[in-house]
Formats: structure tokens, C-alpha cells, sequence
């Protein structure tokens, strides 16, 4: 195993390139070479102190098998994509298989493990999922996301006959509204860059935030990414309807909950979801994510990455060795 490598890493005073990382220790985790890594909000809210998280950055990449203890005939020199959420396998919210709940977890990139933006990452060999042939390393890149905007249909019936108002088309926000278009329910992508509205595909109609006259939607989907969007995804949503929540903005998002109860509106939380069908959808070409992807960089300039990845006319930022 090399000696020394490259990576992203976030430290107290902000994110810089390190050259002389430590090789992922091997005792018991694969290791894999990392292909291409994608920069989500997340990463950009980490940059900003959400979770006080220090160590390598990233949870969205495709990579390929090196040495998978125990298991190395099943996967080295695989291509490969893997769940971030590392459950501890033996406390009672992992035995009722909520695994992504574990109160004991680390999390790739985000809580208590280093993450992907790294020339060789560690991951347990049960977090991995092999990328089937024909999906390309810059759309399996996308896997982790579009599992999240998968996680919706998990948890909710989305109906043929709902209009949904899917706030924010941004990384997350695209991504969602396709899977909501594979519903057939009418969607409705609403943002205010025309660049990240005209990249919606035809299944989604695009409206621009200040036209959208529109009220009484079925479903709501938050996407923004900003405090507000919760209190415009009220104003949005009919009586009995649902808001689901995927921003994860850590301040108070500052709104009455009156009409959640007179209205009697279902709120869903809304976070990590299934890699398998996302995979699916991918290798069946039910969703193209690559048309999100607007700059690549070399993880050696990952810093102007992230910056990079914060200016409104960048939606997906691939990051490669
Ligand atoms: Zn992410
Ligand atoms: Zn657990």
C-alpha cells in the first residue's frame, strides 16, 4: 500500500489539499481507489461548520475494489459505490434494521470517518454495491443523491393523479423531480437560476420562482436548501397534504406551524435511501443525471472545487484523482 496520498480535508480553519495522508488502514474494511468523487450542499454546509466535522470530505464517488478482506474474490477490482451511513450493527435500533438511524454510526465524510475525497478510501465490505456495466463512473457518481430523491417514493405514495412542486432545482432538487416524473404525477421543478431550469428534463415543467401562481399542491418536496423554504412549501401545499423536508439547513426555519394543523398537512423528514434501485433506474436509463454535471476538477484542486461548487452556475462538481 502506498505510503503517503492525497485528499481533501476539512480542518478547524477551513478545507485544503493534504499530500500526505495516511493510507486507509485495511484491518477489516475494503479499500478502494477512488475514480470520480461529486461535491454536494452538504459538503459545502460542512465547509461551513455543519456537524464540526474535521477529517477527509466527501460521501458521493464511484471507485474500484482494491483489497476486500474476507470477501476479495466477490469484489477487488470491482467498480463499486457504497452506503455512507456505518451502523454498529448491534444496538436495538440496528436489530429492528433501521441501520441508517444507529445512534452509534460514523458516516462518510460527515460524522466520525473520514470520507472519499481521497486517492484510497476505507469502507465496510456490506456498505458496497457493484455498478453494473453500462453505467458510466460519472453517473454512478450520482448514486448516493438520487437514492436520497428515491427515499421519498420510500416513504410516501406518490400517486399518477398528484401535481407535485418540487422547491429548488439544484443538485439535490433535479434529481428528485425526475424520480417524482417516474410516478407519472405532474411535476412542477420551481428555482430561480434559468441555467438549473432549463437542465430539467421534459417530464418536469419548469416555473420560475416569482411566476409560480400556483397553490394547492398534492405534494410538496423542499429542496431549497435555505430557512424559507419551509414556509413557502406551506403556503404551496393543499389541506391534507404533504411537505417533504429534504433541506437540512441548521438554523430555525423561523415559521408558524398553525397551518400544519389546521390544515392538517403530513410533514416527512427526508434523508439517505436505497443505492439498488438507484442503480436500477440508472443502468435502465430511467434517470440521466449527467447533464447536471457542469465542471470537473483534479482533487488536487479540490479547494477551488468547493468554491467552485458554491457559485450558483455550478450544479454537479465532479472531483478526480
Ligand atoms: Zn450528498
Ligand atoms: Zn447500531
Amino acid at each position: 500500500m502506498v505510503a503517503a496520498m492525497l485528499g481533501l480535508v476539512q480542518t478547524p480553519s477551513g478545507p485544503l489539499v493534504q499530500r500526505d495522508l495516511p493510507a486507509p488502514d485495511a484491518s477489516g474494511e475494503a479499500i478502494i481507489r477512488l475514480e470520480v468523487g461529486g461535491i454536494c450542499a452538504t459538503d459545502l454546509e460542512i465547509v461551513r461548520g455543519y456537524m464540526g466535522f474535521s477529517g477527509v470530505l466527501g460521501h458521493e464517488w464511484v471507485g474500484v475494489v482494491e483489497a476486500a478482506p474476507d470477501a476479495a474474490s466477490a469484489w477487488v477490482g470491482r467498480r463499486v459505490v457504497g452506503d455512507i451511513n456505518c451502523p454498529c450493527g448491534a444496538c436495538p435500533t440496528c436489530r429492528a434494521n433501521r441501520p441508517t438511524h444507529c445512534p452509534n454510526r460514523t458516516v462518510l465524510g460527515i460524522a466520525g470517518r473520514d470520507g472519499a475525497f481521497r486517492e484510497r478510501l476505507a469502507l465496510p465490505v456490506a456498505n458496497l454495491h457493484a455498478v453494473p456495466d453500462g453505467v458510466a463512473p460519472e453517473a454512478a457518481v450520482f448514486v448516493e443523491p438520487l437514492a436520497a430523491a428515491l427515499e421519498i417514493t420510500e416513504q410516501i405514495h406518490v400517486r399518477p393523479t398528484d401535481r407535485v412542486a418540487v422547491l429548488g432545482v439544484g443538485r439535490l432538487g433535479q434529481l428528485c423531480a425526475r424520480v417524482l416524473a417516474l410516478t407519472g404525477a405532474e411535476v412542477v421543478g420551481v428555482g430561480r437560476s434559468p441555467a438549473r431550469l432549463a437542465l430539467l428534463p421534459r417530464s418536469v415543467r419548469a416555473v420560475a420562482a416569482a411566476d409560480l401562481d400556483e397553490r394547492g399542491f398534492d405534494v410538496v418536496v423542499d429542496c431549497t436548501g435555505a430557512a424559507a423554504g419551509l414556509a413557502r412549501a406551506t403556503e404551496l401545499v393543499r389541506p391534507r397534504g404533504t411537505i417533504v423536508l429534504k433541506t437540512t439547513v441548521h438554523e430555525a426555519a423561523g415559521v408558524a406551524p398553525t397551518p400544519w394543523v389546521i390544515d392538517e398537512v403530513t410533514l416527512v423528514g427526508s434523508r439517505c435511501g436505497p443505492f439498488e434501485p438507484a442503480l436500477r433506474a440508472l443502468a435502465a436509463g430511467l434517470v440521466d443525471p449527467t447533464p447536471l454535471i457542469t465542471a470537473r476538477f483534479p482533487l488536487g484542486d479540490g479547494v477551488a472545487a468547493l468554491a467552485a461548487a458554491a457559485r450558483p452556475e455550478h450544479v454537479k462538481v465532479l472531483l478526480e484523482p
